[in-house]
């Protein structure tokens, strides 16, 4: 079956690309490459087999002569050209990488180790837009999965780390570049507080690199991401709740989700401080032996100072799907409330994988 990729040569398209040709998915697809910019040019992909002419992405007849199109090109994108496909009467599947139609009635936030059943649900009953979820809202949850299928949980904080390519690949650059001008201006052998003066009037020059990230984030945190709702809340912070709430199958109880959402100096690693109240108090080994054993990624590090070094290390998670979950503890003032800490890649997980487990599911319905 022919498969349309748009935004592929994106950081989301890129690791989406890698991990299909690491599963063999291209074996059950035939893939069609769009592009906004590149459309006729030929082009090698690493990994396949010959050479491709790039499509005009932007073209609603190419397009529409196919029954499965995934766009990692972002929100602008699906705006306009998801409409326009619907408009003319293209009845194909559309997965997506853009926020754009997560809150559609009639789209799906893909995570199929939380909702299979609702994607299933979904392929029957003529649902064909299949949504990847915020990042962060993906890593909670596989993270918590133990407690959520048991329903134990009443309220949840996160406090989140976010990584640098979650605001895409220009920050990411930035911050590198950042780093290197605050490398630059000090001088290694003198004193902490001289080397702190000349990073901190570096940071605040008007050369200093920040287009993207408009304030210093190396050497810093950023606590608000994407937009201001007015009513002292982020769009990020929001999308942790309403978010978290669609894939869980918008239960009549929802699940109260709040925090602080916040941009940290790291690639693409997120974190997670989380602190969660369950309708009761369990014992301790009982809620890490269900976290533990909730699906195939997550793993849970011993609370100690060790364990969490080697375990809860940006470095190592960054590039796999592993998601660790660390620093649980409970509550002494209350016993039914538990801290814990995680992190996940935010391209892998946070990003391409949920799309690439959707585009097999949905291929595997649609044959
Ligand atoms: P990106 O890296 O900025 O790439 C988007 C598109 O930019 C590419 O597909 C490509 O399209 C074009 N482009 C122009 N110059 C390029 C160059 N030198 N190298 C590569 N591509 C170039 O976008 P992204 O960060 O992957 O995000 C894509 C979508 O996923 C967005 O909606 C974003 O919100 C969403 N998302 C991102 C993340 C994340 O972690 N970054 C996580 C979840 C969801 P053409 O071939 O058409 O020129």
């Amino acid at each position: 079956m022919k498969v349309g990729f748009v935004g592929w040569r994106g950081m989301v398209g890129s690791v989406l690309l890698q991990r299909m040709r690491e599963c063999g998915d291209f074996e059950l697809l035939e893939p069609v490459f769009f592009s906004t910019s590149q459309a006729s040019k030929t082009q090698t992909i690493e990994g396949l087999d010959g050479s491709f002419v790039l499509k005009d992405a932007v073209h609603l007849e190419g397009l529409a002569q196919l029954p499965i199109i995934l766009s990692c090109q972002g929100g602008e994108y699906t705006k306009t050209v998801h409409r326009a496909l619907r408009e003319i009467g293209w009845d194909g599947y559309w997965l997506d990488a853009s926020s754009t139609l997560r809150m559609q009635g009639n789209a799906i936030v893909v995570l199929d180790p939380i909702n299979q059943d609702r994607i299933a649900w979904g392929l029957k009953n003529g649902v064909k837009d299949y949504i990847g979820g915020n990042c962060t809202v993906s890593l909670m949850l596989l993270a918590l999965h133990g407690i959520l299928k048991e329903g134990l949980i009443d309220w949840i904080s996160s406090m989140t780390y976010q990584a640098a390519s979650g605001a895409g690949a220009q920050a990411m650059k930035e911050l590198l570049s950042q780093m290197g001008k605050l490398s630059e201006s000090a001088i290694s052998d003198e004193p902490a507080l001289d080397m702190e003066r000349r990073v901190r009037s570096t940071m605040l020059s008007n050369d200093f690199p920040q287009n993207v990230t408009q304030v210093p984030l190396a050497g810093g945190v950023i606590p608000w991401i994407d937009s201001d709702l007015g009513n002292g809340r982020s769009r990020e912070e929001w999308k942790g709740e309403v978010e978290a709430n669609k894939i869980l199958g918008w239960k009549t109880e929802p699940l109260k989700v709040e925090g602080i959402c916040v941009r940290v100096g790291t690639f693409r690693c997120h974190g997670q401080a989380l602190i969660f109240k369950l309708n009761k108090a369990y014992d301790l080994q009982d809620v890490g032996a269900m976290l533990d054993s909730a699906n195939d990624w997550v793993q849970l590090v011993n609370n100690d100072k060790e364990s969490t070094l080697a375990g809860l290390s940006t470095a190592k998670v960054s590039g796999s799907l592993n998601i660790p979950v660390g620093r649980l503890r409970q509550f002494s003032s209350d016993k039914s409330i538990y801290s814990a800490f995680t992190l996940g890649d935010q391209l892998l997980w946070g990003a391409a994988e949920p799309l690439r487990r959707a585009l097999g599911i949905v291929l595997r319905y649609a044959k």
